[in-house]
């Protein structure tokens, strides 16, 4: 058997974590069993459904690199996969209109009204509300006038009353559904658009998926869909829902916990690699409890049985550490070439005027500092700024005696040198002579030399500057 999976996003707002977690455990899945990898945008939400929010689904699955093997752009030989051309081409409509004639749908006449009414009654009554089934009583000559007259309807799906509907989870156990307690469901509205149950299980079919990878909170319609495959003679997926993605609070992950648009992290500077091995360990764990792992490595590891049943913390502080471990582990030139597209206009020009050698040292030796590479833009005005922007900042600069002690030894202690190994040596021996552990004397000098408490490894802003104009910034500071 091929596997055949499908991402299947409404494109009713920008592509947010959740969502791109369950791209990533279909794309993996995919490659893992060298199966095909399907995108079918589900935009039958005529008024919610933007393109750009299509655009940006497209973006984030271009950044982690999940390209279709088909979808709306690289078609394929299931489409149309955008599901509004489906409707266009009737495709809803004749399977609705099938399931008429065969008894197992019917024509809704009964109005919002209507409906409210009867939830309602029920409520007095003190039972739950299943939808009463009134117009599948109607004759045909009836339903033909209400038709003829142009009154609204929607078309609903026949449940079989007094079963229990049973199937295997390819995360969880068996779960079972008491079919008593649901309504008829609608397959078209009255609009002429299918309901969500219905278009996702004409397209599966359709589409010959094989493994309906997706959130659990889809579980819940499964005795719907599941009645559908019956009613339509479809052969069934296996299906896999994953846990939920939660806050800290462990409430369900939303905007409240942060940034949930991916392309915001994208812009935040974010490495593809550690979001998508984040993104990985998010509901799934390998064997070996292995933290980072490399595309292939997910790939070669990433298997159904391993996804979690419970649900999954979204930690930012552990996102921001792997993406540190990705920023110092990429290669050299990705790295530059990265990094530069991050710098803000204002920084390009400047380093743009800068020798190849200390642009070079300028970016490199922030590495170590940064959490995300937009960080950059707050590190590298060490080395653009000019020698008045220095003197306004370090003028709020209060040195206390000991940090006046160590820059006024350090200053008759590295008159003579010449190299930046010299300094440094000069810098290690007062730690010595002071008896000073490296804290202490490294921290005044960055403050003096830098005006600043933390930054570039001071050797780095040495060799950037050299030995006159670091001593000469000492003796003005202090
Ligand atoms: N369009 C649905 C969603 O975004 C797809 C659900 C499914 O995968 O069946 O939730």
């Amino acid at each position: 058997m091929t596997v055949r999976v499908r991402f299947a996003p409404s494109p009713t707002g920008n592509l947010h974590i959740g969502t791109l977690r369950a791209a990533l455990f279909n794309w993996l899945f995919a490659k893992a069993k060298k199966g095909t990898f399907v995108l079918r945008i589900e935009d039958t939400d005529r008024e919610r459904s933007k393109p750009e929010f299509e655009t940006n689904i497209y973006d984030g699955l271009k950044w982690l690199g999940f390209t279709p093997d088909e979808g709306p752009l690289e078609g394929g030989d299931f489409g149309p996969y955008r599901q509004s051309e489906r409707i266009e081409q009737g495709v809803y409509h004749d399977i609705a209109d099938r399931l008429i004639k065969e008894g197992k749908a019917y024509y809704c006449f009964l109005t919002d009204e209507d409906i409210q009414r009867e939830k309602e009654s029920a409520i007095k009554k003190g039972i739950p509300y299943v939808h009463s089934r009134k117009s599948s009583e109607m004759s045909e000559s009836e339903i033909k006038n209400c038709l003829s007259e142009g009154k609204p309807y929607a078309i609903r799906f026949k449940m079989t009353e007094d079963k229990i509907i049973t199937f295997k989870d390819s995360v969880r156990q068996t779960i079972e559904f008491d079919c008593s307690l649901i309504s008829d469901f609608v397959l078209m509205k009255s609009d002429g658009t299918p309901s969500y149950n219905f278009a996702v299980v004409v397209d599966d079919a359709l589409m010959a998926i094989t493994h309906v990878i997706r959130g659990e909170d889809h579980i819940s319609n499964m005795p719907r869909q599941l009645s559908l495959y019956e009613a339509l003679g479809y052969k069934v997926p296996e299906f896999a829902h994953l846990p939920m993605i939660l806050g800290p609070d462990k409430s369900k992950l939303s905007k409240r916990h942060g940034a949930t648009a991916v392309t915001e992290y994208r812009d935040q500077g974010f490495l593809k690699e550690s979001f998508m091995n984040y993104l990985a360990l998010l509901g799934w764990s390998p064997k070996d409890e292995q933290e980072l792992l490399s595309e292939d490595e997910l790939v070669s590891q990433f298997d159904l049985d391993r996804v979690h049943k419970s649900g999954a913390v979204f930690d930012i502080k552990k996102l921001v550490w792997m993406n540190g471990q990705y920023i110092r582990q990429i290669s050299d030139s990705q790295f530059s070439t990265l990094l530069r597209s991050y710098l803000s206009e204002d920084y390009q020009q400047k380093l743009s005027l800068l020798t190849e050698e200390k642009q070079h040292l300028a970016l490199f030796s922030v590495r170590d500092n940064l959490d995300v590479l937009s960080d950059i833009n707050t590190y590298i005005d060490v080395f653009l700024e000019t020698e008045s922007d220095y003197d306004s900042k370090s003028k709020d600069i209060v040195l206390n005696d000991d940090q006046r002690t160590v820059l006024s030894s350090f200053l008759s202690l590295s008159k003579e040198c010449k190299s930046s190994e010299e300094f440094m040596g000069c810098l290690n021996s007062i730690c010595e002579s002071l008896s000073l552990g490296k804290g202490k004397v490294f921290k005044p000098v960055r403050l003096a030399v830098t005006a600043r408490q933390s930054g570039p490894f001071i050797g780095d802003v040495l060799a950037f500057f050299g030995v006159d104009r670091l001593r000469e910034r000492i003796q003005r500071c202090l």
